[in-house]
């Protein structure tokens, strides 16, 4: 599995449609301060379902559309798409090529889909979520952050590499199945009480 494509429309400064293509291996953006390098990799983050404006690096979502220049008016909406190669099948849909898709209106609405089909959120999240991509999975290490992990404690250290390797998902999944058994459980100790009222 990897990137393929990257399209941004109305996203931050990315005014005009602007694909970016990825090899495997390796790809560096390059560029003058403030032409927008972070900006490819918060449209990264938003298209894969980041819901967090602060970690957008904005104050509320509304602010990922573009916004407008001296010669060029605000859009109403912004939009990203991104292609990801699932020739390898990591990710659990019947498709070589997959592309998830996300768009803001200005008015508030916002669309998903995958591969042209209008979708929810939590269908991306699904997707994505035994790929080691998406939200929580540490793929996306800001500036900031690569500071906070040289800096962690070991026990720190340890739970960054196991949210990484995907062990986030299943201590998730052990605290629903925690939570289900303490509601059964209490669903036994009422019955064992109804019981013996009626002896
Ligand atoms: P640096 O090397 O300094 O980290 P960078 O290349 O990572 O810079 P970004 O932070 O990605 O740059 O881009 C910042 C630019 O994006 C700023 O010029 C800012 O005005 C512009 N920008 C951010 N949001 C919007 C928006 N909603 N509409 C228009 N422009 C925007």
């Amino acid at each position: 599995m990897h990137l393929k494509t990257l399209t941004l429309r109305g996203f931050k400064s990315f005014a005009s449609a602007t694909t970016l293509s990825f090899e495997p291996g390796v790809t560096c953006v390059v560029g003058p301060n403030g032409s927008g390098k972070s900006n490819v990799v918060d449209a990264l983050a938003w298209v894969m379902g980041e819901q967090g404006a602060k970690s957008l690096r904005g104050g509320k979502m509304e602010d990922v559309i573009f916004a407008g220049t001296a010669g060029r008016p605000p859009l109403g909406r912004a939009e990203v798409a991104l292609t990801i190669d699932n020739t390898d099948g990591a990710l659990p849909i019947e498709y070589t090529e997959v592309t998830i898709s996300r768009t803001l209106f200005r008015n508030g609405g916002s669309e998903y889909a995958i591969n042209g089909q209008g979708c929810r959120l939590l269908d991306i999240q699904d997707l994505l979520s035994d790929s080691g991509l998406g939200r929580e999975m540490h793929v996306i290490v800001g500036q900031g952050q690569l500071d906070a992990v040289l800096r962690a404690t070991p026990e720190e250290r340890r739970g960054f590499i196991e949210e990484a390797a995907g062990v986030l998902k299943h201590r998730k999944r052990k605290e629903k199945a925690l939570r289900k058994l303490d509601a059964m459980q209490a669903n036994l100790t009422r019955l064992g009480d109804l019981t013996a009222e009626i002896r």
